[in-house]
């Protein structure tokens, strides 16, 4: 470790879902994740959240880390598998069991759809939503329907807001109970869910700094709140701008997201930095030189404090230029 006596080691991680190729949107938050922790003498993970095996694509794991290494990423340590660490998430949900935080659900999507929409809830209309679909009634809260097989298991939230600084985006508050609902920690197919294993994974490798894409940001309260019931450590989190496309769909939904060509990744890597708000380096570069000009120059203060940004992935040259 090289942060200096008495402060609190820096490490950073990127944490990708081997989905597809390293495509733009990602390498930005590579890019500011690790530009933020080499700016602070710190180290820099990466974790493959590998855990839903149906959405992996075959070799986008093994693709995604070798364009990382041609752009010239530099990770300590070996990569994470998160399809490696079942055992870990189960112990994480056998502890929140004990202390009477989840309960089976037997609930479809389909279930809770019609539910909702028949106004098996309390809550008002206009909050019966969040970005991810419905927020869940509370129809299992007391006990499994009779007849009834658990699908999921879920965290039980109470109302009070949750609150946490950004680096990027400010003060953000959020009622997790409220806007999200008790939310699912193992799915039907027995998957964990990925508030649960990124909470986990993030404690178990130390990590003091989370910088990630702003659809993530959302997602946030419910880690804070995963890690104070499980007496975790809280880490600092950075939310950067995420680059949709004119459908506003995140660059890795986008059919026109091109992969980061790594035989050639400079321009991609400046495209990213300016959008990052970043000063762009004097000189045409090589990579090193790139790199150097970034560690050096970074600074967290300047990438704009915006949640989504539109790009035209055929455009994206003349992008923050
Ligand atoms: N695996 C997520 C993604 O690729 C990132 C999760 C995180 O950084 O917490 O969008």
């Amino acid at each position: 470790m090289t942060a200096g006596a008495g402060h609190p080691p820096y490490r950073g991680r990127f944490a990708p879902s081997p989905t597809g190729a390293l495509h733009f949107g990602s390498l930005i938050a590579a890019l500011a994740s690790y530009a933020d922790a080499r700016a602070h003498a710190g180290e820099w993970l990466v974790r493959m959240e590998d855990l839903d095996r149906t959405r992996e694509i075959p070799g986008a794991a093994d693709a995604i880390l070798r364009t990382l290494d041609a752009c010239g990423f530099r990770w300590d340590g070996p990569t994470l598998y998160q399809s490696r660490r079942t055992h870990a998430y189960a112990a994480a949900l056998e502890r929140l069991t004990e202390l009477g935080l989840t309960y089976p659900c037997a609930c479809s999507r389909a279930e809770i759809a019609r539910q909702v929409r028949d106004g098996n809830d309390c809550r008002p209309a206009g909050s019966r939503h969040h970005t991810e679909g419905p927020i869940y009634p509370g129809t299992c809260r007391g006990g499994l329907p009779p007849g009834r097989p658990a699908r999921s298991i879920r965290l039980r939230t109470h109302p009070g807001k949750i609150r946490f600084h950004d680096r990027i985006q400010g003060d953000q508050r959020q009622d997790v109970a409220a806007a999200v609902g008790d939310f699912v920690l193992r799915r039907a197919d027995g998957i964990h869910a990925y508030q649960l294993a990124v909470v986990v994974d993030d404690a178990w490798q130390g990590i003091t700094q989370v910088v990630r894409g702003a659809d993530l940001l959302a997602s946030t309260p419910r880690q804070l709140l995963l890690q104070q019931a499980l007496g975790l450590p809280h880490p600092t989190y950075a939310h950067v701008p995420l680059a949709v496309d004119h459908a506003g769909r995140k660059l890795s939904k986008s059919l026109a997201a091109a992969p980061v060509d790594p035989a050639d990744p400079l321009p991609a890597l400046l495209r990213a930095w300016t959008w990052l708000g970043q000063r762009p380096p004097p000189t045409e570069y090589a990579l090193s030189g790139f790199w150097a000009h970034a560690i050096r120059t970074w600074s967290c203060a300047r990438v704009p404090a915006i949640a989504y940004a539109c790009i035209d992935p055929d455009a994206s040259a003349s992008i923050g230029t």
